[in-house]
């Protein structure tokens, strides 16, 4: 598993640092990205059951798995955290009633505070906003994600995020693009900083392929045999949310 963006490798590290490589080629702006699992089976489900059905009370026992997943971060990160949540653009807000990540990222910070006393995570849900309206990534290219992406994110008020360390929470990280875009914005505002934790992380769509959308549903069929849901390729468009 890479070190820093946690997708899977392709070949055995030779050591637990190792890094993709996309990661090689392209570093990202932040220092490390986590997730408590990766993005199938029960996860997959319930993360889809709190997105789409609005299941609010999922929150909690997801908000206690990301939790796990900032703990991997217990070496490496600071002390005094800034948390993030990725924000989503007001128009999804009001379709989808709330924001996940920042619902999330409460529940964790509460769960945290318990079992990680010495840990100062200041929830800044407002820290970081959406410019624009982003298309649903869904079917893009990931070079169209990043076009897609770039200025995406604005901050609220630099002085903010000005010399803190941050911690970014989503639900999921596929790409990275998202979490790439959101690093380099909170970093131009000042940020120390940028870490990024979230519930799951799905495997990157290859880029080797020249249709990623046939490729992306074919990854369904074989890596999840045991799918029940009757239009994977439908489904696997929902589950691509911001990243
Ligand atoms: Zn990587």
């Amino acid at each position: 598993m890479c070190h820093c963006c946690g997708d899977a490798l392709n070949a055995p590290a030779a050591s637990d640092r190792a890094h993709c490589r996309a990661c090689r080629l392209a570093p990202p702006p932040f220092a490390r990205a986590v997730a408590a699992a990766t993005y199938d089976g029960r996860l997959r489900d319930a993360i889809h059951a709190f997105k789409y059905d609005k299941l609010r009370p999922i929150a909690r026992p997801l908000g206690r798995l990301l939790a796990a997943s900032i703990t991997q971060l217990a070496d490496e990160a600071q002390q005094d955290l800034l948390v993030v949540p990725v924000p989503i653009h007001r128009s999804k807000y009001r379709g989808c009633g709330f924001n996940q990540a920042r619902l999330l990222a409460a529940e964790a910070l509460a769960a945290l505070r318990r079992t990680h006393p010495a840990w100062r995570l200041a929830l800044a849900p407002q820290a970081l906003l959406r410019q624009r309206f982003t298309e649903s990534p869904s079917g893009l290219t990931p070079r169209q994600r990043r076009l897609n992406l770039r200025r995406a994110f604005r901050i609220s008020d630099p002085s903010a995020v000005s010399g803190k360390d941050v911690l970014l929470i989503d639900n999921i990280l596929t790409t990275g693009a998202t979490a790439r875009s959101a690093a380099k914005t909170l970093l131009e505002a000042g940020a120390h900083s940028v870490w990024v934790a979230t519930l799951a992380r799905a495997r990157r769509p290859s880029l080797l392929h020249p249709g990623p959308n046939a490729q992306r549903a074919g990854n369904i069929h074989r890596s999840q045999p045991e799918n029940r849901h009757p239009q994977p390729a439908r489904m696997f468009a929902h589950d691509q949310p911001s990243f």
